[in-house]
């Protein structure tokens, strides 16, 4: 895989992705879920222990994907967001990944269920640690990033989660659109990528 990234981006997005493992997940999970014991301290910043059994429970990430999708012309897919949190402002198809399913079965699936078609060439472009709001409980997730191509765009069909969605070239695109930070910081990267194989392309 070509990195293609910033260095000081990198940097800063490691220092944020630490910072998330500090905000209220810890704090919500009162009792050890091994035990039920009310006695379940922080450990360090990664896990909580409780003195009661000695369990440690250690934080890790939920898994979620997000695409980009490119039509014929090279224009990319976004949607508008019709739910909480983030309503109303634009999004890449994804979602967070089942049990027992692969992170590419979870990529292709969530395009299905959201745009109604399958994607071809689907790979993995990169990945970012993220936060996300769910009923009052805000989650660490790592965001993990595909790219593909959408063959057949008259079949797309917006599920019910999705108020709209449209393709738009790729040098239009405005991250401060997309409400989510991950997704934001995600089109950043992207646009940073087609901007480097644009200039390839051109002295090649
Ligand atoms: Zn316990």
């Amino acid at each position: 895989m070509q990195i293609l990234i910033n260095p000081l981006r990198i940097y800063f997005l490691k220092k944020v992705g630490k910072y998330f493992l500090h905000m209220n997940f810890f704090d919500k999970f009162k009792f050890c879920p091994s035990c039920g014991s009310s006695k379940f301290v922080k450990n360090n910043d990664k896990s909580k222990r409780c003195e009661n059994c000695g369990f440690i429970y250690y934080i890790n990430p939920f898994a979620a994907t997000a695409s980009f999708l490119q039509n014929s012309d090279g224009e990319l897919l976004v949607c508008r967001r019709a739910n909480e949190p983030a309503k109303g402002t634009l999004d890449l198809p994804g979602g967070f990944a089942d049990l027992g399913e692969t992170i590419e079965e979870c990529a292709i699936r969530e395009i299905e269920e959201e745009i109604g078609v399958r994607p071809k060439n689907l790979r993995f472009i990169f990945s970012l640690p993220n936060e996300y709001l769910y009923s009052g409980l805000t989650v660490p997730t790592m965001d993990m990033f595909f790219e593909g191509i959408i063959e057949n765009t008259n079949a797309i069909k917006p599920d019910d989660d999705v108020e709209e969605c449209f393709f738009i070239p790729v040098r239009e695109l405005n991250p401060k659109l997309f409400g989510l930070k991950s997704v934001r910081q995600a089109v950043r990267i992207f646009i940073d990528k087609s901007e480097i194989k644009e200039k390839k392309k051109y002295f090649a």
